[in-house]
């Protein structure tokens, strides 16, 4: 659980939510002195769970190119029944939470699910990992233990790509890790 001021700003890609203050004219002094404050100045509750790893989630090639031609990326991705009942427990509990500080949830909260596709509204948190896994198997995975291509021995990924599942936090420190690991293997190599 996440206690933040920044109220909705969570609630798009940082480039999108400041694109919606700009519309609005909410910058400079109209952002400090606006009354009622700006949706992005309250006192905000987020939930943030941990992924299983779902085989479904995929990325591949898509028929669809840049103007390169080279294909975009297509990709095949759901949360998931766990994270769906994590995130149903996470509103339940800030629900009660408000409740206890004698507060409303706001208005502007979407509603767990969207009343037309049934599927539940979430956020993400823009923590860009997977699509070239670590596994010992080159059926299901990208790279080795090691960071090392199955396909090209002399290709090595770090990063966050390599990982297979993803815990709930942030992802730099292990990937920073995970490097230092993988530069190890390389000079052993060498
Ligand atoms: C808004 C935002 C906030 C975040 N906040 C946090 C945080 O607080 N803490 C945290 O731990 N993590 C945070 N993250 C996540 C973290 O930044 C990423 O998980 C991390 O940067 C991934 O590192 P990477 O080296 O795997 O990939 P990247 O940092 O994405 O590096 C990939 C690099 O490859 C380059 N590249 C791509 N394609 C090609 C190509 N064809 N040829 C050559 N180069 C190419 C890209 O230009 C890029 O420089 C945040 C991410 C975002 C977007």
């Amino acid at each position: 659980m996440t206690i933040g001021n920044d109220g909705w700003g969570r609630t798009g890609a940082p480039a999108s939510v400041i694109d919606r203050l700009l519309k609005k004219g909410t910058f400079g002094s109209a952002f400090a002195g606006s009354n009622p404050r700006p949706d992005y100045a309250h006192g905000a509750l987020s939930f943030s769970t941990e992924m299983l790893a779902e085989s479904s989630n995929q990325v591949d090639l898509s028929t669809n190119k840049d103007v390169l031609g080279i294909p975009r990326p297509r990709f095949a991705f759901n949360i998931g029944t766990y994270v769906e009942k994590a995130l149903e427990h996470g509103l339940k509990a800030s629900t009660e939470l408000f409740g206890v500080m004698a507060r409303k949830i706001s208005p502007l909260a979407k509603p767990l699910h969207n009343q037309d596709t049934g599927r539940m509204n979430w956020n993400t948190a823009a923590h860009i990992m997977g699509t070239c896994i670590m596994g010992d198997d080159p059926k299901d995975s990208v790279v080795d233990r090691w960071g090392r291509t199955h396909d090209v021995p002399n290709l090595w990924i770090v990063g966050s790509s390599v990982f297979p599942t993803s815990a709930t936090s942030n992802p730099t420190v292990t990937l920073a890790a995970l490097a230092l690991r993988t530069a190890a293997a390389i000079d052993r190599e060498m």
